[in-house]
């Protein structure tokens, strides 16, 4: 977090030494989508995905971009009060273990398919025009799209590689990270007035970071599916050989990647390689260590695989309109609860989910302000 002496209003500049230089910003794109935004241009991500002047006369020294940021903390107090937060992970009124009842989603997705398949649900009855997902390019390539049709969405699926997983194809480095807050930021309003965005903690900061400074066109994102991040990483070919020194696997043997209670590997063979999250942080982005935030507080749901058995989603229901949206798919079965429970082991099963959620996140907070103590020392 960037502790301020004063209040005076910060400009890029500001956003250079206290978050890009100080090693903690995670590339959400919030800075760069608000500048653009105002049709200003005046920054860019650059080749490895930082925010970067691109001409730095054209800055007006606004102080948009410094706001937006997910790690100036700038409006926190405001976003917070704004969706009740409460410690330690945020409002919620529900936690439940559920599926996709389709069984094609269910092949394609990550843990339970809710996801997709509450996607599929609200863009079927209306409740939203289109999704910004992530969607495979190239092998291992994902980038952010706008997905405005069930095949869209169910192409947006999980997190599979494809046929041809060498890092060749995707220059070299291999990223799981993907910058779909500066996509939603891309899209036409006039088109697209109700979207949902799928996110990491950091992206749906910054977007509820906007909608508190009143930014256009933050106002079309009425949905936000946040999902539990434990850290996101990216891999080179110097990492890729130490993943075979230490696992033993070759990337083009992994036809699955997950992250749970540690970080799983499935292989075309169908072997699963279970790797505690320690070690996995070797391959974490250095802002990731740095990053505090877990359970996506100020999503409208937030999801993980956390706690749930394999092939279900763990759902955090937080706000009135995340509570709607999961009665509805419920009710009109396009998700169901997880089945072969009595209402007595639902409620045990919710204690046990919402009892890891808060150990993570405390974890991660720790992590956090280790690395952070570290920097600074
Ligand atoms: C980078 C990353 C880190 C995660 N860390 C954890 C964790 O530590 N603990 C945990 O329990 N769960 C974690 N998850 C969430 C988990 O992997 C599943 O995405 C979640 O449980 C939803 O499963 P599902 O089957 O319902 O989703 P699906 O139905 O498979 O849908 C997944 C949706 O997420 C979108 N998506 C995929 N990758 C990205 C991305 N990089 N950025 C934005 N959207 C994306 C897809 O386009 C798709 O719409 C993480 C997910 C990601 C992408
Ligand atoms: S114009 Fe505003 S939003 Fe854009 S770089 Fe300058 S301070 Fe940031
Ligand atoms: S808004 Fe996102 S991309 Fe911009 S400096 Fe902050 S963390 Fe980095
Ligand atoms: S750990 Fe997750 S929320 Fe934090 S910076 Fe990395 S991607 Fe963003």
């Amino acid at each position: 977090m960037v502790k301020m002496k004063d209040d005076r209003i910060r400009s890029f500049d500001d956003l250079l030494s206290d978050v890009i230089s100080a090693g903690i910003c995670g590339k959400c794109g919030g800075c760069v989508s608000v500048c653009s935004a105002n049709l200003i241009g005046a920054l860019k991500l650059d080749e490895n995905g930082f925010p970067a002047y691109v001409q730095k006369e054209l800055c007006l020294e606004c102080g948009l971009c410094y706001m937006t940021c997910p790690q100036t903390h700038t409006v926190r107090e405001e976003v917070k009060s704004r969706f009740d937060w409460k410690e330690p992970v945020g409002n919620y009124t529900d936690v439940i273990s559920a599926r996709s009842t389709d069984a094609d989603v269910r092949k394609a997705a990550t843990d339970g398919g809710v996801v997709t398949s509450l996607l599929i649900h609200m863009l079927e009855v209306g409740h939203i025009d289109g999704a910004v997902v992530s969607t495979s390019k190239d092998g291992l390539k994902r980038e952010a799209t706008v997905a405005t049709s069930r095949e869209d969405i169910l192409l947006a699926a999980g997190s599979h590689f494809g046929e041809l997983p060498h890092l060749e194809e995707v220059g070299d480095r291999y990223t799981n990270y993907v910058s779909v807050i500066k996509y939603a930021s891309k899209t036409n309003p006039v088109k697209l007035k109700k979207l949902a965005v799928v996110g990491t903690p950091c992206q749906i900061t910054a977007i509820r970071n906007m909608q508190a400074l009143a930014i256009v066109p933050s106002d079309i994102m009425t949905f936000t599916i946040g999902l539990f991040c434990m850290q996101c990483f990216e891999m080179d070919h110097l990492m890729e050989r130490e993943f075979l020194k230490h696992w033993n696997v070759r990337l083009d043997d992994v036809s699955r990647m997950n992250i749970k209670e540690d970080f799983i590997l499935t292989l075309n063979s169908g072997i699963k390689i279970h790797i505690p999250m320690k070690e996995i942080e070797e391959i974490a982005r250095p802002a990731c260590l740095r990053c505090e935030y877990f359970a996506n507080d100020y999503a409208d749901i937030s999801v993980g695989g956390l706690g749930s058995p394999e092939n279900y989603t763990t759902v955090m229901v937080r706000t009135i309109r995340g509570r709607m949206m999961i009665a509805d798919a419920l009710s009109k079965k396009s998700i169901e609860l997880r089945t072969g429970r009595t209402e007595e082991e639902r409620k045990v099963d919710r204690l046990g989910m919402i009892s890891l959620i808060e150990e993570y996140a405390a974890r991660k907070r720790t992590r956090g302000k280790s690395f952070m103590d570290k920097l600074q020392s």
